[in-house]
C-alpha cells in the first residue's frame, strides 16, 4: 500500500557504514525526503567518514576537505551518528526491521585480493591496504608492523593506492610531518631505511590504472628520483594501436610523462623509485628465516584476449629483485555482513542499482539497499560515490513511496538508542566527534600539522573523559 511519511511519521532509515557513501546516501535522502525522513548511521569506528579518514593519502589533505560536507550532513537535526557500534555485535539485522524502514548497507571494500603465489604469507610480505590503514591511523591496525630496515620494497599493481603507498615510502621525514599521518607511522617512517622503492605491472604502461596527476606527483618528489626502463615505458604494438585509435587524452599525458621518466637522469636524491611494467611475481622468495627476501617475477607479453582487452602472458624470462618488504597492491575486496547477502566471487553484496537482490533467486530483497564499493566494487574516486548514492537512493524513495518498505514495530527513535546505548556505553554520537576533531586539530596546530589523530577507541574515550574499564 502506498505510504506517505510526514514530519510526524517520518521514514526511518538506518545507513550502515559512514564514509563517503553513508554520507552521499545521506544528504540524497535529506534532499528527497525533506523532513519526512529520520537517519541512524552506524559505524563501528570510533570516528567517522571512512575512506577519506583511513584511506586518502596523508599528504593528500585537500582531498580530505570532503569532510566538511559531511560534517554539515552529519549535524542535521534529522542525522544520528552511532560510532563504536557494529552490525552483528551491537544490533542484529533482523533487528533492524523493527525500527526502521529501510537500511543501506555502505560499509566499503575494507579487505585485500591475493596475488595468489608461493611465499605470500612469509614475514615482509602484507596487502598495501593495511599498510594504507596502519599510515592513517585505522583503529584496527595500530598494532601492525611493517619492517622499514629493509632497504628495498617492492610494490605489487599499479594502481592509485600502489602510487600513494610508495609516494608514502619515498617521502622525507620534514614533508611527513606537515600531514596529519599517524604519531607512530611518522616515527616508524622517521627511522626508515627503505632506499629504492620498486613499482611493479603486470601489463604495459599504456594499461596502467593510475591516474595522470598521481604519477606526475611522483616524478616532483623532492626526496626520489623516479625512474623507468626506456624499453619498459614505451607502449608494444597492440597498446600503440589502441592508443592510436582512442582519443584518451589522459592517457597520452600519461604515457609522455612516463616516457620523460625513462629520459631522466638521476640526480642523486637519496632515494629511488622505480617503475617497471610487463614483470609479474611469480615467487617470494624465503631469506631462509621465514622472512622475504627477494620477489621473483616473470617477463610479460601483451595479447589480446577474445573481448579485445589486451592481456598480460608470461614469457620465460625470469628475474629476481632482492627485497625485504612487499606490499601487494592488488585491490580491495568486499566483506561479507551478518545477514545480508554476499556475492564472494565479486566480494559485494549483490544488487540492482541499489537494491539487495538474493543470490539464488534474483530476487530483489525489500528494504534492503547498498551503496558505494560494497555495491559496485572497488573503483572511482570519493566523488565518485554521491551519483551512486543517489541511484541507491531513487529506488529506495520509490520502494518506500510505494510502501515496500518494512514496518517497524517500534519506530519510536528512542527504542533504538536505549538498545543501543545498553549493549556498547562507549558510543559516539555525532556532537563527540565534533568535540574529537576539535582536539586533534588543537594538538596539531602546535605541530605546524593539520591535525593529530586518536588512533584508538580507548584513546578516544580518554579524550571524552570517560572511564574505560581495563
Ligand atoms: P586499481 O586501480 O584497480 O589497481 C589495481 C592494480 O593491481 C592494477 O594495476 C592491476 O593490474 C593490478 N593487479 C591486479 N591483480 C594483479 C596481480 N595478480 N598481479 C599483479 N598486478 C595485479 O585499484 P587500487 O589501486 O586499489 O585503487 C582502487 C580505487 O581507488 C581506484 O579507483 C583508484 O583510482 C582509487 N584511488 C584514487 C586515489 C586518488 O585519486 N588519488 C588514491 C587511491 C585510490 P591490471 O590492470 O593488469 O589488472
Amino acid at each position: 500500500m502506498p505510504q506517505r511519511a510526514s514530519p510526524e511519521q517520518p521514514f526511518r532509515i538506518a545507513i550502515v557504514g559512514s564514509g563517503p557513501a553513508g554520507f552521499y546516501t545521506t544528504e540524497h535522502l535529506l534532499k528527497r525526503l525533506g523532513e519526512a525522513v529520520e537517519i541512524d548511521l552506524f559505524e563501528r569506528l570510533p570516528a567517522p567518514f571512512g575512506l577519506v579518514r583511513f584511506g586518502v593519502a596523508p599528504d593528500h589533505q585537500k582531498i580530505k576537505s570532503a569532510t566538511r560536507a559531511f560534517e554539515r550532513i552529519g549535524a542535521h537535526q534529522a542525522v544520528r551518528f552511532y560510532g563504536n557500534v557494529e552490525l552483528g555485535t551491537h544490533l542484529s539485522v533482523d533487528e533492524l526491521h523493527r525500527f526502521y524502514h529501510a537500511a543501506c548497507f555502505a560499509t566499503g571494500a575494507e579487505s585485500d585480493r591475493a596475488m595468489g603465489i608461493p611465499g605470500e604469507a612469509l614475514r615482509g610480505s602484507h596487502p598495501a591496504t593495511e599498510f594504507v590503514a596502519w599510515y592513517n591511523g585505522h583503529p584496527h591496525h595500530g598494532e601492525r608492523e611493517f619492517d622499514l630496515s629493509a632497504e628495498r620494497v617492492a610494490v605489487v599493481g599499479v594502481g592509485n593506492v600502489a602510487v600513494d603507498v610508495a609516494r608514502i615510502l619515498c617521502r622525507l621525514p620534514e614533508e611527513l610531518e606537515r600531514t596529519d599521518i599517524a604519531e607512530y607511522a611518522l616515527e616508524a617512517l622517521r627511522a626508515s631505511r627503505v632506499r629504492e622503492v620498486y613499482v611493479l605491472g603486470r601489463r604495459g604502461p599504456a594499461q596502467a590504472a593510475f591516474t595522470t596527476p598521481e604519477i606526475k606527483e611522483l616524478g616532483e618528489l623532492p626526496g626520489a628520483d623516479i625512474m623507468v626502463p626506456r624499453a619498459e615505458a614505451e607502449p608494444d604494438p597492440l597498446s600503440r594501436e589502441d592508443v592510436a585509435a582512442s582519443d584518451d587524452r589522459a592517457l597520452q599525458r600519461k604515457l609522455e610523462i612516463l616516457r620523460s621518466y625513462a629520459d631522466r637522469a638521476p640526480t642523486g636524491k637519496s632515494r629511488r623509485l622505480v617503475l617497471r611494467f610487463l614483470v609479474s611475481p611469480v615467487e617470494l622468495v624465503d631469506d631462509g628465516s621465514g622472512r622475504v627476501g627477494a620477489i621473483r617475477l616473470v617477463r610479460n607479453e601483451l595479447y589480446r584476449a577474445g573481448d579485445g582487452t589486451l592481456r598480460a602472458r608470461a614469457m620465460d624470462r625470469v628475474e629476481e629483485i632482492p627485497v625485504g618488504l612487499v606490499l601487494r597492491s592488488v585491490g580491495y575486496r568486499g566483506r561479507s555482513l551478518p545477514g545480508v547477502p554476499f556475492d564472494d566471487a565479486r566480494g559485494l553484496i549483490p544488487n540492482s542499482c541499489g537494491r539487495v537482490v538474493d543470490l539464488s533467486t534474483g530476487g530483489v530483497i525489500p528494504g534492503f539497499y547498498t551503496s558505494g564499493w560494497i555495491k559496485r566494487g572497488p573503483t572511482g574516486v570519493i566523488g565518485t560515490n554521491k551519483p551512486d548514492a543517489g541511484e541507491t537512493v531513487d529506488c529506495m524513495v520509490e520502494d518506500l513511496l510505494a510502501g515496500r518498505g518494512w514496518t517497524p514495530e517500534e519506530p519510536d527513535p528512542q527504542a533504538v538508542d536505549r538498545l543501543i546505548r545498553d549493549r556498547e556505553p562507549q558510543v559516539v554520537t555525532f556532537d563527540d566527534w565534533m568535540r574529537l576533531d576539535e582536539i586533534e586539530r588543537s594538538r596539531g596546530e602546535a605541530l605546524g600539522r593539520p591535525r593529530v589523530k586518536f588512533t584508538s577507541a580507548r584513546e578516544v574515550a580518554r579524550a571524552l573523559g570517560r572511564i574505560w574499564g581495563d
